[in-house]
């Protein structure tokens, strides 16, 4: 099998369930020889937790898994999503938006036919035109806001078309606008997940990026951040997602499929393979 470096990158806010034990097992046995990584998504501070941190390396330690150390925490690296974001708004692709969700909901109602995207609605672009001077003041001002892509100024300025490849899935040409003009930053949040993900993937050197099938369309976005930030193209492998007993993917809030539960109700890490099928 060819060696890659590939990565599990789960958020410290739940305990993790058998999803999560699929995800780094497929993540880890895709680097072969090569290089595995933990990485933790705790970039939405107010939800991260550490005894969820410590949980999630017990959780792998017991499944027998080993990664490269240091383990890498988003909140410790603000000032490369900074960058990221700088080199975008220096292409002129953002712009603050201050709406509100009331409000974008509004306005989605108003137009009654609003295209969806993977996530819902799309952002009707109300924020979209107006000039930067407003924006400089209302965020001098104090106001909250958003910082969203110009998805069809990056395509544009991006100017052909990209492609990529899912190992499971085949080959595909991104599609980056159903997700419309996306959020890639907000007043206190420096990164959005989309943003953070494909900045972190390229400085580890994640050759293969593993993780769940509800995140492939995320990778058309993905694809086009990629070239519009300059960073080497990983290849891809979205993976089943566990479902429990009615069919309904696992949730954090599932806590009987969590791993500790698992544990403590005597589940060994060689049952937990038995059953994902592993
Ligand atoms: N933190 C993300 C999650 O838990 C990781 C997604 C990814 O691997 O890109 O779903």
């Amino acid at each position: 099998m060819p060696t890659h470096t590939t990565r599990f990158a789960p958020s410290p806010t739940g305990w993790l369930h058998l999803g999560h034990a699929y995800a780094a097992l497929f993540a880890a046995d895709r680097a072969g020889d090569g290089r595995f990584l933990v990485r933790l998504e705790d970039i939405d501070a107010t939800r991260a937790r550490p005894e969820y941190e410590a949980g999630i390396f017990e959780d792998l330690s017991w499944l027998g898994l080993k990664w490269e150390q240091p383990v890498i925490r988003q909140s410790e690296h603000v000032a490369v999503y900074r960058a990221g974001l700088e080199k975008l708004r220096a292409l002129g692709l953002l712009y603050p938006c201050f709406c509100t969700r009331k409000e974008i909901q509004h306005e989605i109602a108003q137009a009654g036919n609003a295209p969806h995207g993977p996530d819902g609605p799309l952002y009707p672009g109300t924020c979209r035109g107006k000039s930067a001077a407003e924006g400089e003041e209302r965020i001098a001002s104090g106001e909250a806001y958003a910082l969203r892509l110009d998805v069809v100024k990056a395509m544009a300025l991006a100017g052909k078309e990209l492609s990529w490849i899912d190992r499971a899935h085949g080959a595909f040409t991104a599609t980056p606008a159903i997700f419309g003009d996306v959020v890639l930053a907000r007043k206190d949040t420096p990164a959005s997940y989309h943003l953070a993900v494909v900045l972190d993937d390229a400085r580890q050197g994640v050759t293969r990026v593993t993780r769940g099938e509800d995140l492939l369309p995320a990778t058309h976005l993905h694809r086009l951040l990629i070239d519009l930030l300059g960073l080497p193209v990983p290849e891809w492998e979205h993976h089943r997602l566990i479902l429990d007993d009615q069919g309904r993917r696992l949730a954090k809030r599932d806590d009987a499929r969590s791993l500790r539960t698992l544990r403590e109700q005597g589940w060994t890490a060689e049952m937990v393979r038995k059953e994902l099928g592993i």
